[in-house]
C-alpha cells in the first residue's frame, strides 16, 4: 500500500503543466456551442424563432408543428457544430445531472440512413427512470416519468452531444427533479414582485430573479487523490493528521496561482465560454490548493443550469490535467471548507435591480420595500432556509471556524441599519406634512447609491446584504442551487403578496395615501423582523447564547434541520403558491433523510475498512520492528537492556493502546450501524446515524492520526495531508 503512496508522489512530482489553446478574445467564442438567439435566428424560420422567444419571455406554449421546425433547425445547427447525438439533460433528485444519449442517426423502412430529430423527440422523452430517487412518488412497477423541454434554458453542445435542458416529471404529474419547483417559484415571484412594482412604476410587466453563484473547490493531483480510498469513495479525507503547516500564514489566499492550476483554469474557462457560462473571476482561496470561480450573474434558472453544467465541465477538464476536483464541503480537517455563495436579487424588465438603492426618494422607497420584505421573509422562514442548505457534508462546515454558523441571521451594514432604525419611528397611521418631507428627504432620500459599508468583514453572516444583492453564504459547495433558490423565491413571493394586501387594505379602509400605507406596513415589518438582524461576529458561544435568547433556531445537524422541510408551515407555503404539492414536498424530505443516513453509512464503512485493513496492519508492522529492536538490545545488554530500550518500549505500548481504541471503536460503530439500520423509520435511522454512529468517527480517527505520527513514514500507506495539500 505504501508503494501506492510513493508511486503517486513520484508521478505527481514529475508532472508538467498541460498546454492549452486559449482564444485571444473570449468574445470570439462565447456561446459558440449554445443554440442561443443568434444561432436560432440563423437556423429557424421567423415564426419558429418568434415562438421560442415568446415561450422564453412569456411562458407561452409551443405548438407541435412549430416544434418540428425548431427541432429541424436545432439538428442542422448541432450537426454543423460537430454533434452526433442528442440527449434530454435534466437534474434528478440526486442533485446532479442526468443524460442518456441517442444518435441522430436513423434507419428508414427501405434501409436508407438519415439524420433525424423530430419535434416529438425535442419536446418529450421517456428515460428509463426507475432508478432515480423519487421518495415514494412512484412505485418501481409504474416507474414511468418523462422529460419535457424547458425552452427558457437554451440547448447546448457538450463534446459531441446536443443537450436539451428539460424538466423531469412523473406520469401522475409530480415533479421528479429540482428544476420544476424552481421554475414554478420563479413564476410566482415574478407575479408577486410585478404587482408590488406597480406601486412605483406602471411600466413594469415582468420581474426575474437573478443569481450569481461563487463556486469554491479544491484541486488535488489525480494520482494522490486516487491513492486514498476515502477521497476516492467519499470525496473527503476521513483521517489524516494535519500538516505542520496549514493555512496559518494566510499565504495562499489571492496569492499567485500555480502554473499547472492556471492552465487547468484557462482550459476549463475556455470550455465554459463555448457553453455560454459567463465565468469571470478566479482566485486562490484561503486553504492550500483551494480555489474559487465566479461568473457574471444571470437569470436564476439559467444560472442554476450553468452551475450544474460547470461542475461537470470542471470534473472533465480536471482529468485532462491530471487533477481531481473536490467539491466536498470539508475535504480536509483543520483547513477551510468550501461553500457556494448564492448572490440573489430581483430585476425588472425595465432594467432595474430592485435591491439596488436609487438616486431619488421614490426609487429608494421601492428599494426599501423589497429590502425590508426580503428581511421579513427570511425572519419568518429562517428554519426553512437552514433546512434547505442542510446535508451530511455541509454539516462539517456550518458552524466551523470559517463558515457561517447554523443560525440564520441577516447582515445589512451600519448605514442601512440607521435607515431602518429611523423608519421604525414612523408615526402610526397618517403622517404629518413635516414627517412626510423629513422621511422623503432625509431618511429615504439620502440612502447612498453606492452602499459603502456593506461588507461583512469576517464573512460569518449566512445571509448578508452586499450593496445591491443578498448573499446566501451557507449553501454547500456540492449543492444544486435550485433548492435554496426555490425557497428564497417562494418565501419572498409569499411575503410580497402579504405586503400588497396589507398596503391595499390601508389605502382602502384607512384612506391612507399610497406612500403612507407603505411606510406604515414597512414600519411594522422592521419591528417584527428585528431579531433576525445581526451585525456582530457569528463565531462562538456569545452569539449562540444571544440567538437563543432571541428565539432563533440553531439546528446543528442535518436530521434536526431537515424537519422544517415538512413542517405544516412549509407544506402550506408550497401548496398555497402552487410550487409543490404535499406529496412533492414530503418525497423530497424522504429522499434527503435517506441520503443522509446512506452517506454516513458509507463513510463509516470506508473508515472501518481503512482503519482495520490499512492502519492497524501498518502499526503492527512497525511495532514488530520495535519489538525486534528491543529483543536485539536485550541480547546485547542482558539485564541492563531497559536502560537503552526504554523509549522503544513506551512506543510499543502506545501503539497497542491506539490499536485497541481503533479496533474497539470499529466494533462498536458497526453495532451502532446495525441498530440504526433496524430503526423503525427512515427519520429514526438518520437520527441514529447522526447521534450514535458518527461520534465514533472522531474516536477512530483520533487514534489513527496519532499512529500516523508514531509510525515510520516509509511504512505509512496513506498519502499525508502535507502531500495532498502542498504537492504541485
Ligand atoms: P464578492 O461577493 O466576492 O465581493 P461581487 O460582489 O463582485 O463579489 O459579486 C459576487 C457575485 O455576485 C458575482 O457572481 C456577481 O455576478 C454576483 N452579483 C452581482 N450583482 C448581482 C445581482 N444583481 N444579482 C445576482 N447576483 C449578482
Ligand atoms: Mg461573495
Amino acid at each position: 500500500m505504501s508503494t501506492l503512496r510513493f508511486n503517486a508522489l513520484k508521478e505527481t512530482l514529475n508532472r508538467q503543466p498541460i498546454e492549452v489553446n486559449e482564444p485571444k478574445r473570449r468574445s470570439d467564442i462565447f456561446g459558440k456551442n449554445v443554440f442561443n438567439k443568434y444561432a436560432m435566428r440563423q437556423h429557424l424560420t421567423k415564426q419558429a424563432y418568434k415562438s421560442v422567444i415568446d415561450a422564453m419571455e412569456n411562458g407561452t406554449k409551443i405548438s407541435r408543428e412549430v416544434a418540428d421546425h425548431i427541432s429541424t433547425g436545432m439538428k442542422e445547427w448541432s450537426i454543423q457544430n460537430g454533434a452526433t447525438h442528442y440527449t434530454h439533460w435534466f437534474q434528478p433528485l440526486t442533485g446532479g445531472t442526468a443524460e442518456k444519449h441517442d444518435a441522430f442517426f436513423e434507419l428508414e423502412m427501405d434501409g436508407e440512413v438519415i439524420e433525424k430529430f423530430g419535434g416529438g423527440q425535442l419536446v418529450q422523452q421517456e428515460p428509463d427512470a426507475s432508478s432515480f430517487p423519487n421518495g415514494g412518488i412512484r412505485n418501481t412497477f409504474e416507474a414511468r416519468g418523462y422529460t419535457a423541454w424547458d425552452p427558457t434554458s437554451p440547448a447546448f453542445i457538450m463534446g459531441t452531444t446536443l443537450c436539451i435542458p428539460t424538466v423531469f416529471i412523473a406520469y401522475t404529474g409530480e415533479a421528479l427533479d429540482n428544476k420544476t419547483p424552481l421554475l414554478r417559484s420563479l413564476q410566482v415571484v415574478d407575479q408577486a414582485a410585478t404587482d408590488v412594482c406597480k406601486y412605483f412604476d406602471k411600466n413594469v410587466s415582468k420581474v426575474i430573479a437573478t443569481l450569481g453563484w461563487e463556486q469554491e473547490y479544491f484541486l488535488i493531483d489525480a494520482a494522490l487523490a486516487d491513492s486514498r480510498p476515502d477521497l476516492q469513495l467519499a470525496g473527503r479525507t476521513l483521517l489524516g493528521h494535519s500538516s505542520a503547516k496549514g493555512q496559518q500564514l494566510d499565504d495562499h489566499y489571492f496569492g499567485s496561482i500555480p502554473s499547472r492550476v492556471l492552465n487547468y483554469m484557462r482550459d476549463m474557462e475556455t470550455e465554459c465560454m463555448l457553453l455560454g457560462i459567463p465565468v469571470k473571476t478566479r482566485h486562490n482561496e484561503v486553504a492550500p490548493n483551494q480555489f474559487e470561480l465566479a461568473p457574471i450573474f444571470e437569470e436564476a434558472n439559467l444560472a442554476v443550469d450553468h452551475n450544474s453544467l460547470l461542475m461537470d465541465v470542471m470534473r472533465k477538464v480536471a482529468s485532462r490535467h491530471n487533477f481531481k476536483v473536490l467539491f466536498h464541503e470539508k475535504p480536509f480537517a483543520g483547513v477551510n471548507g468550501s461553500g457556494k455563495h448564492n448572490n440573489w436579487s430581483l430585476a425588472t424588465n425595465t432594467g432595474v435591480n430592485l435591491l439596488s438603492p436609487g438616486s431619488t426618494p421614490m426609487k429608494n422607497l421601492q428599494f426599501l420595500t423589497f429590502f425590508v420584505n426580503t428581511i421579513k421573509a427570511v425572519h419568518d422562514n429562517e428554519e426553512l432556509i437552514r433546512a434547505t442548505i442542510a446535508s451530511a457534508s455541509n454539516d462539517h462546515r456550518l458552524g466551523a471556524n470559517e463558515a457561517p454558523p447554523a443560525i440564520i441571521s441577516v447582515f445589512i451594514g451600519s448605514q442601512l441599519t440607521k435607515v431602518l432604525d429611523e423608519l421604525e419611528k414612523v408615526t402610526d397611521g397618517k403622517l404629518s406634512p413635516e414627517e412626510k418631507t423629513d422621511l422623503k428627504l432625509n431618511v429615504v432620500g439620502k440612502i447612498p447609491e453606492v452602499i459603502l459599508d456593506n461588507t461583512d468583514r469576517n464573512r460569518t453572516s449566512p445571509f448578508a446584504f452586499t450593496g445591491n444583492k443578498f448573499e446566501l453564504r451557507a449553501v454547500g459547495s456540492t449543492a444544486n442551487c435550485a433548492n435554496p433558490m426555490t425557497v428564497l423565491n417562494a418565501i419572498v413571493a409569499q411575503q410580497l403578496i402579504e405586503f400588497k394586501s396589507e398596503v391595499d387594505a390601508l389605502i382602502k379602509d384607512k384612506k391612507l395615501k399610497k406612500d403612507e400605507a407603505i411606510f406604515n406596513v414597512l414600519r411594522e415589518y422592521i419591528k417584527q423582523s428585528k431579531k433576525i438582524r445581526f451585525e456582530g461576529d457569528g463565531y462562538g458561544e456569545a452569539w449562540e447564547k444571544e440567538a437563543k435568547k432571541r428565539g432563533l433556531s440553531n439546528n446543528k445537524t442535518t436530521p434536526t434541520a431537515l424537519k422544517a422541510k415538512v413542517s405544516k408551515k412549509t407544506i402550506k407555503l408550497f401548496e398555497d403558491l402552487n410550487i409543490m404539492s404535499k406529496i412533492e414536498t414530503e418525497s423530497r424530505y424522504e429522499i434527503e433523510v435517506e441520503e443522509y443516513a446512506m452517506r454516513i453509512q458509507i463513510e463509516g464503512r470506508i473508515l472501518g475498512d481503512i482503519a482495520r485493513n490499512h492502519v492497524i496492519p501498518t502499526a503492527v508492522k512497525y511495532q514488530n520492528r520495535l519489538i525486534e529492536n528491543v529483543v536485539g538490545l536485550k541480547e546485547i545488554y542482558g539485564k541492563e537492556f531497559k536502560k537503552v530500550a526504554k523509549e522503544q518500549m513506551i512506543l510499543i505500548e502506545e501503539i497497542s493502546e491506539h490499536i485497541e481504541k481503533i479496533n474497539k471503536g470499529i466494533t462498536e460503530m458497526t453495532e451502532a450501524r446495525k441498530k440504526a439500520n433496524n430503526a423503525k423509520s427512515a427519520e429514526d435511522t438518520a437520527a441514529q446515524y447522526c447521534d450514535k454512529v458518527k461520534p465514533y468517527f472522531d474516536v477512530i480517527r483520533y487514534s489513527c492520526d496519532k499512529l500516523e505520527l508514531l509510525v515510520d513514514d516509509e511504512l505509512w500507506p496513506l498519502t499525508k495531508y502535507r502531500e495532498l495539500l502542498f504537492t504541485r
